[in-house]
């Protein structure tokens, strides 16, 4: 697919980051072609160009710099979804399991209005721990997750797939084995 070839090649992998045995797909390299940059964000937002989208949530902290490019495209509000301890008014907070542990995400309890269509946006989904958790947490105030987006899907760690079983749709632009 042409497409998956030219911005794919734009992703720089770096081996046994952030430790020994793991390829980092680092999507810095991606954001900072602006044809990539540009082509992404247009693929991301293409199924719903028109449609009622009334928040994008974004995953801290890349989920902050595409997330909002896509609100910013579809006339969306943007709502910033981050580690415990760093939004300052109430929050609502979630315990999601990393590959290694847990850890807590946040976001303010009225960023989201009972009803609003909302499509969470991050660079990349591997188990899906970070994916599901926000969903949860975007579902616990009330929205209406009409989606997920993501550039890069790591398929054999199967995220996709557990957020398409929560009947969240997901949208990726390419897979690495
Ligand atoms: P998951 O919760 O296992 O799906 O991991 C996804 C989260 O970890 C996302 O917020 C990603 O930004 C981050 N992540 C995991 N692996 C990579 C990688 O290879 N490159 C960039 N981010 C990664």
């Amino acid at each position: 697919m042409t497409f998956d070839h030219d911005i794919k090649a734009t992703v720089r992998t770096i081996p046994d980051y952030p430790k020994k045995g793991i390829l980092f797909r680092d999507i810095t390299t991606l954001l900072a072609d602006a044809r990539a940059f540009r082509r992404a964000v247009d693929e991301l937002v293409h199924p719903w160009a028109g449609a009622k989208v009334d928040k994008v949530a974004g995953i801290e902290a890349r989920g902050f710099i595409l997330g909002g490019a896509v609100a910013h495209q579809l006339s969306a509000g943007f709502v910033p979804i981050r580690k415990k301890g760093k939004l300052p008014h109430t929050t609502v907070r979630i315990a999601y399991s990393l590959e290694y542990g847990i850890d807590e995400m946040e976001m303010h309890a009225d960023a989201v209005q009972p009803g609003e269509r909302v499509i969470l946006v991050d660079d990349l989904i591997a188990t899906g721990g970070t994916a599901e958790g926000a969903v949860k947490l975007l579902r616990q105030i009330g929205a209406n997750v009409v989606a997920a987006c993501f550039i890069i899907d790591l398929p054999d760690l199967g995220g996709a797939a557990k957020l398409r079983a929560m009947e969240v749709p997901v949208r990726t632009l390419m897979t690495f084995e």
